[in-house]
């Protein structure tokens, strides 16, 4: 195809939001990957790498399905109906792979935009995994425990006969954690006749769930982090005051913003407490919580208790020990000082106000744990402003890639220890950072590691693409 590399990529986007109108999320993916991408296509040489980014941007399959579910209330039992979406993605590497989503906001475009980032992050960890994603629209806030059963329940009817180990294996994200992973797995069971633990990770190590699986996501973002501070040396950022008692390499006095107060969020501020650092907030979709001086361990506790057991808000924390709770605000636009950003609740949640709002406030580094949590706009403000930034598809890796690790363990009818599955998961984080760093490295951005991500993960799906022609007449 004739024109310039800005023209084709225009042409790609166009063409892209023809067959697929009104899905901002996705275009929004897609476009941050391909005009990352333009040092690749300039020296493109013989190969048709544009071309081949077309291809890849378009899903393999986009499945949607009724879910009805029932529930239970004082005026009797209702009827629900609800929309549920799998979209396998791309296969070049392995089964679909990725999670299912149980949130108000869900909808095609924001499915899509997930199993399109999934497909360069799974590439990423080196292990045998396409990219899916899945999910359908429902608000797990004040539901009880058998509403909740109830809608997992219905959506596996929905989704049994599309998935499978070989074949496309969800896990869990927003809205979908241990417990709603017990009950789909338990009704997958039921609608088969017969167990096959491969089919779902994030499962209970009480029936085939790996150790660690809920950690990983928390854990990989912090040992990515780490790697890249040892990487860059991160002692030069710090005002020469702030230098005696950080030990080398290693978050001890640093002072880390976290949002969110799931899954991600929980397990990345225990690593970064446990390795010395002060995790200042946290938040959910009603406000933020914020501690001065860093969160204690019991503070911690009190938060996993609040969020996993009672399933309250944030607001409920108890605020005697210096904590201040501030309504209806996220963690951004708070203006709070500090060395890291870990955003770690959903998409779009940093703006270009909240990236100034960190830049303003010292921050000098930022890794991703949530998927697309920054704005393309906020993005390209942060390059010029942080020092590190780590994108999700390197950054929140760690969740997949213990999932992978589930799937080896289910496929070989055995358990490894925790601390095996920490070895194996720090190794990845590890190499993922290695990977993207020495992409970025060959094509002269050392500093840049979304370059680096997206180039090594499209790489490695265009080989396997390529290698199985689907790329040529
Ligand atoms: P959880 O459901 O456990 O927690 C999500 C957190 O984010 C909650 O505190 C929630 O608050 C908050 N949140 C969600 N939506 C919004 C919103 N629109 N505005 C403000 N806050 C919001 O999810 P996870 O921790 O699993 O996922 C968090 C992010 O990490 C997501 O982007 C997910 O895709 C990504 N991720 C997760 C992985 C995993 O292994 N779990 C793997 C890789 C990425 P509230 O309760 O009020 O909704």
């Amino acid at each position: 195809m004739a024109g310039t590399i800005e023209e084709r990529i225009e042409e790609i986007l166009r063409a892209l939001k023809g067959r697929h109108p009104g899905q901002e999320e996705f275009m929004q993916a897609v476009e941050e990957v391909l005009v990352s991408l333009k040092p690749l296509f300039e020296n493109q040489g013989e190969e048709d790498y544009l071309g081949a980014f077309s291809v890849i941007a378009e899903p393999e399959r986009v499945i949607k399905f009724r879910v009805q579910y029932p529930t239970f209330g004082p005026e009797g039992a209702e009827l629900h109906t609800t929309t549920g979406y799998r979209v396998q993605f791309n296969s070049a590497l392995g089964p679909y792979k990725g999670g299912l989503r149980f949130h108000p906001s869900v909808s095609e475009s924001i499915i899509k935009f997930l199993g399109f980032e999934q497909i360069f992050k799974n590439a990423l960890t080196n292990l045998p995994i396409g990219g899916g994603k899945g999910g359908c629209v429902f608000d797990p806030k004040g539901k009880s425990d058998s509403e909740v059963r109830m809608l997992c329940e219905h959506f596996m009817k929905g989704l049994y006969r599309h998935i499978g180990p070989n074949l496309d294996v969800p896990a869990g994200d927003i809205g979908v954690g241990g417990r709603e992973i017990g009950y789909m797995y338990g009704e997958y069971v039921r609608l088969k006749g017969q167990p096959d633990m491969g089919v779902l990770t994030g499962k209970s190590t009480d029936f085939g769930g790996s150790k660690l699986r809920p950690e990983a996501t928390g854990y990989g973002l912090v040992y990515i982090t780490l790697e890249a501070l040892k990487k860059y040396n991160h002692y030069r950022y710090l005002p020469e005051e702030r230098r005696a008692g950080v030990a080398e390499n290693c978050f001890k006095g640093l002072k880390v913003l976290i949002s969110g107060s799931g899954n991600v969020a929980q397990f990345a501020a225990q690593k970064v407490m446990e390795l010395g650092g002060q995790v200042c907030s946290f938040s959910d979709s009603t406000g933020t919580i914020t501690s001065t001086e860093g969160f204690s361990e019991d503070q911690l506790k009190e938060l996993f208790h609040l969020k996993n057991v009672k399933r309250g808000r944030v607001s409920e924390m108890s605020t005697a020990e210096g904590l201040e709770y501030h309504a209806g605000k996220s963690v951004w636009e708070l203006g709070l000082n500090c060395d890291i950003a870990l955003p770690s609740a959903t998409q779009n949640e940093i703006t270009l106000e909240g990236a100034k709002n960190l830049a303003a406030g010292g921050c000098w580094c930022v890794a991703e744990g949530a998927n697309m949590p920054t704005t393309n706009e906020a993005v390209d403000y942060l390059k010029t402003k942080v020092d590190i930034y780590i994108p999700a598809k390197a950054a929140n890796a760690g969740g997949v890639a213990t999932s992978a690790l589930e799937m080896a363990q289910n496929s070989a009818r055995l358990f490894w220890s925790s601390e095996e599955v920490d070895e194996k998961l720090n190794g990845i984080m590890t190499n993922i950072f290695a990977t993207a760093y020495k992409t970025a490295q060959e094509f002269d951005r050392p500093w840049d590691l979304q370059f680096g991500a997206n180039a090594a993960g499209f790489l490695k799906v265009y080989k396997a693409y390529k290698a199985m022609g689907y790329l040529k007449f």
